[in-house]
């Protein structure tokens, strides 16, 4: 029987089969996949297959190939890692403007981190309802200068998106456009959401505080218990053991695709980059560094570099030459550990 893993407990998996039904399945002990030391050998979006024992209980005999997976460091002395999720389409991150302010920093080392795991990358910007004028217009830029990279992203306000009926959605996804009821906008919200979720597998992070139960709850048009809420909260530099989770759109927003909710963001950007790569997944940055006079340039100091000459005339912005920067410096410190 074959089937997709759509929660884990840390001792055993719900692994939904074909047919749509659900089964509550263990791993054998001894079971490793080569090259990965981690310490979760099956992950939130792993297909498996499953063997029935005499006694009737389930047990995954097999992990099919993974088009990706997302892992982080159990803890960032330790070489084992953890698999937050496998077979994701996409990654979303929900950041604010303001309340609280997400800061540009930890947006591009989240958008690094995708590009390094080869994961097209969206970002949310919640809370729109708070902002002042002047931060509307903070927001218009740096939504501006995301596109201009290549990311897209969508404005919204969580606590106001509108949940479609079945019934509005019925008469509406056929003959109107957008499909959902307008209002202030946030129909039109409602519709890019529904248009970037759709069909894929998402998985959803952010910071603490920025609206992520709020925008599942509004998804899904019910209060989500959610298992990772609770140890957020005391995930204050200790490692605790948290599990990700795989939702089913709601059929009002969408025919096929799911949600994946990680608990705590923190340690998503622990990729392991060597310093010559840290370029590379910032395409802005890597599409200028072939100018650059020498094949090694680091972009900081050294004469003819293409990327600083791009810096002075406003083509690259300041903000993520100071994360590139920023993340080249975590690399020297790695180097100590
Ligand atoms: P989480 O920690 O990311 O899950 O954040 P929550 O969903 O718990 O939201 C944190 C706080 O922000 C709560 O008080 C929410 O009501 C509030 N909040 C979330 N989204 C919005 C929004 O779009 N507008 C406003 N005004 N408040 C929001
Ligand atoms: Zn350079």
């Amino acid at each position: 029987m074959r089937g997709l893993v759509i929660k884990s407990t840390g001792s055993s998996y719900i692994v939904r089969l074909d047919d749509g039904s659900d089964v509550e399945c263990r791993v054998k002990g001894n079971f490793r996949i080569r090259g990965i030391r981690s310490t979760n050998p099956v992950a939130v979006g792993d297909f498996v297959e499953i063997k029935i024992q005499d006694d009737g209980t389930h047990w995954i005999s097999e992990i099919e190939e993974r088009r990706n997976y997302i892992i982080r460091r159990a803890t960032n002395l330790s070489k084992e890692s953890h698999i937050l999720a496998a077979n994701i389409d996409q990654a979303a991150l929900i950041v604010t403007v303001n309340h609280p302010v997400t800061s540009t920093t930890f947006i591009d080392r989240f958008l690094a981190t995708c590009e390094a795991y080869r994961v097209r990358a969206v970002l949310i910007f919640n809370k729109i309802d708070l902002l002042s004028d002047e931060e509307m217009a903070h927001l218009a830029e740096l939504q501006a200068l995301y596109e201009s990279i290549g990311y897209q992203t969508i404005a919204l306000s969580a606590l106001h998106l509108q949940h479609p009926t079945p019934s509005t959605l019925d008469s509406q996804l056929s003959t109107f456009h957008p499909p959902f009821p307008s209002g202030e906008g946030r129909g039109e919200a409602s519709y890019t959401l529904h248009q970037i979720l759709q069909g894929r597998v998402t998985l959803l992070s952010g910071n603490s505080g920025v609206g992520k139960s709020t925008l599942l709850n509004a998804l899904f048009g019910k209060e989500m218990t959610r298992t990772g809420k609770i140890s957020d909260a005391h995930d204050k530099g200790m490692h605790t053991t948290t599990f990700s989770e795989m939702y089913p759109l709601p059929t009002e927003w969408a025919t096929s695709g799911w949600l994946i909710d990680t608990p705590g963001i923190k340690g998503f950007g622990s990729v392991d980059m060597e310093k010559e790569e840290i370029s590379h997944y910032f395409p802005e940055i890597f599409r200028v560094s072939s100018m650059c006079r020498f094949g090694n340039c680091s972009h900081t100091n050294e004469p003819g570099c293409a990327v600083q000459d791009a810096l002075v005339k406003g083509e690259i912005a300041i903000s993520r030459y100071e994360s590139y920067l920023s993340l080249l410096g975590d690399c020297a410190e790695n180097k100590y550990r």
